[in-house]
């Protein structure tokens, strides 16, 4: 049997990264967390002064770019071996990849990578189109969701917990709304339910009945 890979994807602030974490350490799973190296390449394209339009340039500075996980729980980012783990969780940062990662040219140079990486086997991974694109063959396929009110809620006081600058909720519900249209809507490999995948409503749950939930779902071997 080929090494086990779950993919998970979902708008943000359903819990992805959380859940996954946890299936990883649970499981002895390595972790990668895809929505980490879009923001990585759109903090490299701000440095290099490029905007949101700019996709072909930025798939460009992509390309020689080095994207690198260090180290740690959780994994540090690292752009050209620089951590850039606290730079990249800026809601500006947020906002540019989001909009970049509708560019198809942004898309491939990330997946082609992706796919690299986890072509072995033996990883939890998260993302946009985890379950569509990047590990369509994964033997556990999840689409993880609540109601936007939900995650705004629990994107707001993660962000407080962690002593970032929160934006108002109302302010940080909008952006999340943009930003999930964005991803739902686009032409390039838009967020979706894959066949195949099972759709799990997070909302009342706690994250160890999610992470339970998933372990179900992993195929007995023969
Ligand atoms: O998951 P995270 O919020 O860190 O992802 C940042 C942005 O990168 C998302 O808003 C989404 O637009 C994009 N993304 C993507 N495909 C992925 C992961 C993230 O398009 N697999």
């Amino acid at each position: 049997m080929p090494k086990l890979v779950i993919a998970i994807d979902g708008p943000a602030g359903a819990g992805k990264s959380t859940v996954a974490k946890a299936l990883a350490k649970e499981l002895g799973l390595k972790y990668l967390d895809t929505g980490a190296m879009y923001r990585a390449v759109a903090l490299a394209a701000s440095r290099e002064g490029l905007k949101a339009d700019d996709g072909e340039r930025t798939a460009e500075v992509a390309s020689h770019t080095e994207i690198s996980f260090g180290e740690g729980d959780p994994p540090p980012i690292l752009l050209n071996g620089e951590d850039v783990s606290s730079q990249i969780r800026t809601p500006e940062i947020a906002e540019l990849a989001s909009a970049l990662s509708t560019h198809s040219a942004v898309r491939k140079e990330l997946v082609k990578r992706q796919q690299a990486l986890v072509a072995e086997g033996g990883f939890t991974l998260e993302g946009r189109d985890v379950t569509t694109v990047v590990a369509p063959n994964a033997q556990v396929k999840v689409y993880l969701t609540a109601s936007l009110e939900e995650r705004a809620t629990r994107r707001h006081v993660e962000m407080q917990e962690k002593g970032m600058s929160a934006p108002e909720y109302d302010d940080l519900r909008r952006q999340m709304q943009t930003r999930d249209h964005r991803d739902i809507t686009r032409d390039e490999s838009p967020l979706s339910v894959a066949p195949g995948a099972t759709l799990i409503e997070s909302g009342g749950m706690t994250i160890d009945q999610v992470v339970q939930k998933i372990k179900w779902l992993i195929p007995i071997e023969d």
